[in-house]
């Protein structure tokens, strides 16, 4: 496996690989503080790059432009020589881990694309993060333009963020494969995330309690009634919630009858952000 840090390198991995410029293959962009979440998006990479013995590659970069908060970005936690051992442990053969610079050496070289829609309509993360898919778009595009990759591979853990990547790569017409892997969760129900060692031991206690309560709005028939359901039971545990939603599962806007919906969840728990999600 190789660790790359600059574009010259990746040039010449993609020379080295017979091609112009990009390197193919199977591709996940990440921030890094990877987990066993991130682990199963890089095998299924493996498996999708296999048959055509192509790079799998992961992007490592705690890219700025998607942080609504100076704090928030700042402690992020940054552990690329763990992150190089789990990425290789899961078939890895590249690791793409970019400076700022070298992401955003000029404005016209990461310019922010249009933002589908369901970027900016469903007042779901888009309201609640002003700003944070302008810059998703603006780092997946770069990444996509840099790496070209044939497969790039998304966890359903961020939904939002799956169907928005998926609506700009189509808007745009581009020929990588947006691919969504399910979430993995801890025993107790709990969705994975890099920001879960940030809970104390009580309120990691009180975590799981989202995946609990959306599991029960599935079986109440009213989407209102299953959305004042969760809103109040995410109180009663202590949550400060930002939205409690049943949404249509692709333009995240009103659920109809007759298309699949999701269940959506963003809640603040003590210092810590938490979103989940689940077929509805
Ligand atoms: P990030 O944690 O923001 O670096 O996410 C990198 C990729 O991993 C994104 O596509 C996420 O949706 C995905 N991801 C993060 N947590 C999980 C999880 N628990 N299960 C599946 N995919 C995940």
């Amino acid at each position: 496996m190789q660790v790359i840090h600059d574009l010259a390198s990746l040039d010449a991995a993609a020379r080295s690989l017979g091609r112009a410029h990009g390197l193919g293959g199977a591709f996940v962009p990440t921030m890094g503080a990877l987990h066993e979440g991130h682990a199963a998006l890089v095998r299924r990479a493996a498996q999708l790059a296999a048959p055509t013995k192509a790079p799998v590659i992961v992007s490592i970069f705690v890219n700025p432009t998607q942080f609504n908060e100076r704090a928030d970005f700042d402690r992020y936690p940054r552990t690329l020589e763990a992150d190089a051992e789990l990425c290789r442990a899961a078939g890895a053969t590249i690791i793409f881990a970019p400076s700022v610079e070298t992401m955003y050496p000029t404005p016209a070289a990461a310019p922010i694309p249009p933002l589908p829609r369901v970027a900016t309509d469903p007042k779901l993360e888009d309201a609640f993060r002003p700003g944070h898919f302008a810059g998703v778009c603006q780092v997946v595009m770069r990444l996509f333009k840099l790496v070209e990759p044939d497969h790039a591979i998304f966890g359903e853990k961020d939904w939002q963020q799956l169907q928005v990547i998926t609506a700009m790569t189509a808007e745009a017409k581009l020929a990588t494969r947006i691919i969504p892997h399910p979430t993995l969760r801890d025993p107790d129900g709990l969705a994975m995330s890099s920001r879960n060692r940030f809970l104390t031991p009580s309120e990691r206690t009180i975590a799981p309690t989202i995946h609990r309560v959306m599991q029960h709005a599935r079986s109440i028939a009213s989407p209102l009634d299953a959305e004042a359901h969760m809103l109040r039971e995410l109180q009663h545990a202590g949550f400060r919630p930002e939205y409690a939603v049943v949404r249509d599962a692709i333009t995240l806007g009103s659920p109809t009858p007759d298309r699949p919906a999701r269940i959506l969840v963003a809640a603040r728990l003590g210092s810590v952000r938490l979103i989940d999600n689940i077929p509805r």
